[in-house]
């Protein structure tokens, strides 16, 4: 008996004994996009029926890790609040003979078990990705389905909550392949129809090993505190076994939208063998992301990962900041690495006039201090005549270029570049100067003057 003509009803069943993987939200987005795109219901299922490894801390954090990735689902249930449910299901499995008690050693005393009567079949199932998978049941056993009839393991769980749930479609890890042969049988006895399998190819590492944080793999929560995108982890996640097909340019097909991803998404796609983790193609896709962020998205996001006291700054003001978005933007992949800008000292001289040191101040491959002094008097003169009061890069980059042509782009601009930021590396003077705006350009430079009145110590 297939679902066919029902409604679709996907579930996503994460036990909470630890922080999930990434693997276990690729396969919470993948329900989720199945049943959305076919009007049908995702359920989050929490499997706690181990009570000593399940714990409340981990539940947490997959609730919120979904929530910030945008996955929700229809309902939520814990396995932990359902024993009577496999109380009733394993007695009938007793009553109808599918099931006995046995005894035997638990826990060095005697004392019983429930096993399941095996038939000792060979099962067929059809797996949406896999295709037909036969597997023979003969040596499974008569395996246990509970530790005592109010006390069910997680094959009898499952089964049962499938049931219970209506679910249709279940979607999850190839590591559950070898567990689908007994939950059949289970199903077969209590009476439920056949869901549909889609076994969805393992995460694995670069090296084809088990996936760990050694290679990039963190916790959701701590992809959030680096200042990823949340739609640029669920592209990423979705990349992870599945692939658009192909047309247009490589940039077209891989960087999508949590909505377009609905539209494009077909598991009839899902690749059979392990999807590779790759942490930078995250890098690549979060900086895509990023790109597309419409300024003021951009600007209260990034807002988050400045410290208090860089808008404590003299010179601090939202519309400086707006103006060194671009520079920001460029050179980020996440927003986290904005935070580490700053820690290194490179964002404050935005907002900061910098110490100028007359050593620094001076072309580091043959400027010298009278030189110096005059290019830099020649370029507030050019500075004070433009006309505007905001300046354009472009525009100050024209006005300035034939003077640092024929005096020496090295011995003209570092000057400039290092009055304005204080630093050995920085964005381009033209940048700088339009960020710090005309006014503070001018001063920067004038205070830069100062610094060259001392005597000449290089070798002019
Ligand atoms: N609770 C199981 C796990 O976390 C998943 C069960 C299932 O998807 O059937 O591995």
């Amino acid at each position: 008996m297939l679902h066919n003509s029902k409604p679709v009803v996907t579930r996503f069943a994460p036990s909470p004994t630890g922080f999930l993987h990434l693997g276990g939200y690729r396969t919470a987005l993948f329900n989720y996009i199945y049943a959305r795109q076919h009007n049908g219901k995702m359920i989050l299922r929490i499997e706690d029926t181990d009570k000593t490894r399940s714990k409340k801390e981990y539940e947490e954090d997959i609730l919120s890790s979904l929530r910030w990735l945008g996955i929700d689902y229809d309902e939520l249930y814990r396995q932990s609040d359902r024993t009577e449910v496999y109380t009733r299901h394993i007695k009938k499995l007793l009553e109808n003979r599918f099931a006995y008690e046995s005894s035997e050693e638990k826990e060095g005393k005697e004392g019983t078990v429930i096993r399941f009567k095996n038939p000792r079949t060979t099962v067929v199932f059809k797996d949406l990705i896999r295709g037909e998978i036969h597997m023979d049941t003969k040596d499974l056993g008569d395996f246990v389905i509970a530790r005592s009839i109010d006390d069910p393991l997680y094959h009898l769980a499952v089964v049962v909550d499938d049931f219970e749930m209506g679910v249709t479609h279940i979607i999850r890890g190839e590591d559950h392949i070898s567990n689908t042969p007994r939950q059949i049988l289970i199903q077969e006895a209590i009476g439920a129809p056949r869901a549909l399998y889609a076994h969805l190819p393992l995460v694995l590492a670069p090296d084809r090993s088990k996936l760990s944080k050694r290679h990039g793999a963190l916790p959701v929560r701590e992809y959030q505190n680096e200042g990823y995108l949340p739609h640029a982890l669920i592209n990423f996640l979705a990349l992870l076994g599945w692939s658009p097909q192909r047309g247009g340019n490589t940039e077209e097909s891989e960087i999508f939208t949590a909505e377009k991803l609905r539209e494009i998404f077909s598991l009839d796609h899902v690749q059979k063998g392990g999807a590779i983790f790759n942490a930078d193609k995250l890098n690549w896709i979060n900086k895509e992301h990023i790109k597309k962020m419409p300024l003021q998205d951009f600007q209260s996001t990034a807002r988050k990962f400045l410290s208090e006291e860089i808008t404590k700054l003299p010179e601090w003001s939202e519309d400086r900041f707006t103006r060194a978005i671009p520079v920001l933007a460029d050179r980020i992949e996440k927003f986290g690495d904005i935070r580490d800008m700053e820690k290194r000292g490179e964002l404050q001289y935005f907002f900061e006039a910098p110490k100028v040191d007359i050593n620094n101040l001076v072309w580091p491959k043959g400027g010298t201090v009278t030189a110096t002094k005059q290019h830099i008097n020649a370029i507030v003169k050019l500075l004070q005549d433009y006309p505007k009061k905001t300046f354009i890069p472009e525009e100050i980059k024209a006005l300035i270029w034939k003077y640092a042509e024929e005096h020496g782009r090295g011995e003209v601009l570092w000057p400039m570049r290092y009055a304005l930021s204080g630093k050995d590396k920085s964005p381009d003077p033209f940048t700088l100067a339009s960020i710090l705006g005309k006014e503070e350009t001018l001063k920067r430079l004038s205070f830069a003057l100062t610094a060259t009145d001392t005597p000449d110590v290089s070798n002019a």
